[in-house]
């Protein structure tokens, strides 16, 4: 329920236009498949995954002989699914002990989706500690303790501008004292400088690789939704300096852009393994990509 109302926004964007052309079109022709793909693209589905879209729903009007516009629709619901791999489950987080570093840039939603996820976790029954390593903002630093704090897990944290890897350090030890099942590394990890950011994470990896070798290591970056095609750009520049394991989108709840976690599916084959769809602890969801696209269309 709540990701179909955190998905309002986005579905009146795309399925108030498809069911328009859907009656509005008699016949399947040339200009029907163009108004459909225009509405994807408006959707921010991305060109490659509306032209790969397209071109499914053409073979299999095709296949199944469709004469009428209207049997469409499911058609095209099943197009958007495949394109996203439906087949695939839903990402469960490792059974074993796991490292999760976490980069994105300032504003998207890094810290908030930080402490919901510590939250959901813990209440799954997992032991978390968190590493406050973006040392850079004293202000995140404090915002990922009251966190910390509503989630009812330890953080570790050191002064502003300590070093990143020494609290990563002291986390790990933390982490293993514990028996902690997940560790969430808040890193400073942003853009605008790109070897920094690599040398940065480098540092870290190394530092859990020697410290930390038994556990799973994930690096997550964090996508602003409302940024639609920008958030698109924002995850193969990260792509770029970090091999990333997956995608937190935030903020679908107050977007029409909602298009975008299928753009990213098919432009980037990163899976999107979260989604923010409203600013409360609850409101993190483990991404399902038939959920989605059902709560998109119906
Ligand atoms: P950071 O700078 O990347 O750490 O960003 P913050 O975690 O501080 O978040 C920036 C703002 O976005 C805050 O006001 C959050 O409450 C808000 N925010 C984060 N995720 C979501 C979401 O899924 N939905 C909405 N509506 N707001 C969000």
């Amino acid at each position: 329920k709540r990701l179909v109302e955190g998905l309002t926004k986005t579905r009146n964007n795309i399925v108030s236009g498809i069911d328009s052309i859907f009656s509005g079109f008699s016949s399947i022709d040339d200009d029907f498949y163009d108004e459909i793909e225009e509405i994807l693209i408006m959707g921010d589905l991305g060109i490659n995954a509306t032209t790969s879209i397209i071109e499914d729903l053409k073979r299999k009007v095709k296949e199944q002989h469709i004469k009428d516009p209207a049997e469409c629709k499911e058609l095209l619901i099943e197009s958007i699914k495949e394109e996203m791999n439906v087949g695939e489950t839903a990402y469960e987080f490792e059974n074993r002990t796991s490292v999760v570093l976490v980069i994105g840039v300032n504003g998207v939603g890094k810290t908030t989706s930080i402490g919901k996820l510590a939250g959901k976790l813990k209440d799954q029954g997992k032991k978390v500690v968190l590493a406050a390593a973006d040392t850079f903002r004293a202000a995140a630093g404090e915002q990922l303790v009251s966190w910390a704090n509503r989630a009812g897990v330890e953080i570790i944290s050191g002064q502003e501008g300590s070093d990143p890897g020494a609290v990563v350090y002291d986390a790990i030890q933390a982490a293993k004292a514990r028996h902690a099942d997940v560790l969430l590394v808040d890193t400073a990890g942003r853009l605008h400088n790109k070897k920094n950011l690599m040398a940065e994470l480098g540092k870290l990896n190394r530092i859990i690789e020697k410290e930390y070798p038994e556990a799973y290591r994930e690096t997550l970056v964090v996508l602003d939704g409302t940024t639609g095609q920008n958030a698109l750009a924002q995850a193969k520049e990260f792509k770029e300096v970090a091999d990333i394991t997956g995608i937190i989108l935030t903020k679908l709840d107050g977007t029409a852009k909602g298009g975008i976690a299928v753009a990213i599916h098919s432009e980037l084959g990163i899976p999107v393994k979260y989604i923010g769809v409203g600013e409360s602890i609850d409101d993190l969801q483990k991404f399902d990509a038939n959920q989605f696209v059902n709560a998109l269309f119906n």
